[in-house]
């Protein structure tokens, strides 16, 4: 049993209380984490503001060297992290392993990269610069679909700017990255990172909280909208990333063989649970067959199971409320007399969330599972003939988030790439994330950027100074 604290101005804490996190695998408690009140809040909050002066005033070199010790340590522990992201996420280890690794190459990406200054006008009238200075103390929100990778998403970039930080990680899986807060407060000065853990109600009550200057938030577009009302009400900085419901369009060129399997992880990695997965997967009438049929039989050799068995290639869904939207979204199919390629029915025996590999034979454009965001191991593959039509039905949605386009010609792809509404497309490669690659939901995905220098940039605000040259 894992009895873990929250890191409030550079001390590990309990709560007034505490809450069960639970192996989705098995339902199994595995540990407890602090349940955070307002007066907790509070301490974290003033512990990051004490700490704002001092962190925005240390060099940036200096400021890199502590991101990079820190990348250090996750990789020193990442053994030990991973087995505990796994047992409260349900992941396979070697996916755990490498949200854990890919922590640490974020941290150290964005501690080499330069935040510019740019110079308006150098004449012999006036020097006019723009620097980007950090806005104060964030409070950040991520995910339980990659709670640790996403959360160092954000603590990498504004902790390099000169930002403080008040963390709440999902309460689904608040163990590894309070774990990884206990490492961090050996390396940080006080203050620099806060996390804390609760309910329902810590997230509302960091979102309006007076002393927080930006909100950057990882989850769903509905609760996109309700911390971008709280945002308001101090005109706090804002980036939202949030849901998507990603098309994939398979071109008739394309060889089956070769990309079958990648396609397959486009829609299945994390059981389904990527903001970025193919939720919706057009392949032209020509391959059809041939691509449902491979993406069947390479789905029959693939193990799920509970992520800390050897051999483990997908896990259960990671919550209950998470598990009951998927079941119900495969109901509305069996209900509505869709044909299922595979899966379909899940275990009665099972103990936990799992919900096998699911493909879904050409269903209706209009049927909610086309239309809604699945996040679980479920796929839609619908068949196409004209490529006007298909990029009309991939773009007629309210998310825009990311997309691919398979094909045996870049020019054909590319042709297509570049008309659909999405903030990132692939080309005969999907999920491909880097720290200096720039993610920005469009439409109601998202709000702002993260990663690239756009991405760190949204960790500061401009600042220009105008200097008059006197004439002697
Ligand atoms: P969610 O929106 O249900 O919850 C996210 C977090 O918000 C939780 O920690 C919750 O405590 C908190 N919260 C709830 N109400 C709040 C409020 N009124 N104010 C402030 N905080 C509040 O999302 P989820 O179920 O954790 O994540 C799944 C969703 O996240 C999916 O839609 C997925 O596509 C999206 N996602 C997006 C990205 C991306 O980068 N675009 C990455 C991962 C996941």
């Amino acid at each position: 049993m894992t009895k873990a604290k929250m890191l409030i101005g550079g001390v590990l804490v309990d709560g007034p209380t505490s809450f069960q996190v639970v192996n989705p695998a098995n339902g199994s408690v595995i540990g407890t984490a602090p349940e955070c009140d307002r007066q907790h809040l509070d301490l974290a909050v003033s512990a990051a503001r004490e700490a704002f002066p001092s962190w925005s005033a240390t060099p940036d070199g200096e400021r890199s060297k502590l991101l990079k010790a820190a990348a250090g340590a996750l990789e020193t522990n990442a053994d030990r992290l991973a087995r505990l992201l796994t047992s409260e996420h349900g992941k396979p280890v070697a996916d755990s392993m490498m949200e854990i690794h890919g922590a640490a190459h974020w941290l150290r990406s964005i501690a080499d990269m330069t935040i510019p200054s740019t110079t308006n006008e150098d004449s012999a009238v006036r020097l006019s610069q723009t620097r980007h200075v950090p806005i104060g103390v964030v409070g950040a929100i991520s995910p339980w679909n990659f709670p640790f990778l996403l959360s160092f998403w954000k603590i990498a970039p504004a902790l390099k700017a000169g930002n403080t930080m008040v963390l709440k990680p999902s309460p689904f899986t608040p163990l590894a990255i309070l774990e990884a807060g206990a490492l961090l407060a050996e390396i940080l000065p006080t203050g620099v990172l806060n996390i804390v853990t609760g309910g329902d109600d810590l997230g509302p009550w960091l979102t309006v909280h007076p002393g927080i200057d930006k909100v950057t938030f990882t989850g769903s577009t509905a609760t996109g909208k309700l911390v971008m009302q709280s945002a308001a009400t101090t005109l706090k900085r804002l980036t939202l990333e949030l849901g998507g419901n990603d098309a994939a369009i398979v071109l008739p060129d394309v060889d089956v063989d070769k990309v079958a399997q990648d396609i397959f992880w486009a829609s299945f990695r994390n059981s389904g649970q990527v903001c970025v997965a193919t939720k919706r997967l057009y392949v032209h009438v020509d391959v059809y067959e041939a691509l449902t049929a491979a993406l069947v039989r390479y789905a029959k050799t693939v193990k799920m199971a509970d992520g800390s068995e050897q051999g483990t290639q997908l896990g259960p869904i990671q919550n209950k409320p998470q598990y009951d939207r998927v079941i119900d979204l495969l109901e509305d199919c069996r209900s509505n007399g869709m044909r299922f390629l595979i899966g379909g029915e899940c275990d009665p025996q099972a103990q936990g969330y799992f919900v096998p590999i699911t493909m879904i034979d050409n269903p209706p454009e209009g049927s909610r599972i086309v239309q809604e965001e699945q996040f679980g191991p479920i796929l839609p593959i619908l068949k196409f003939e004209d490529i006007e039509d298909v990029i009309a039905r991939a773009n007629a949605s309210e998310y825009g988030l990311a997309g691919a386009v398979w094909s045996g010609s870049p020019d054909a792809a590319m042709a297509v790439a570049e008309r659909l509404e999405t903030g990132t497309v692939w080309v005969n490669e999907a999920i491909v994330m880097a720290p200096g690659q720039p993610f920005a939901g469009h439409k109601q995905s998202g709000f702002g950027v993260e990663n690239g220098l756009a991405g760190l940039l949204e960790y500061t605000v401009p600042k220009t100074f105008t200097v008059r040259r006197l004439v002697a």
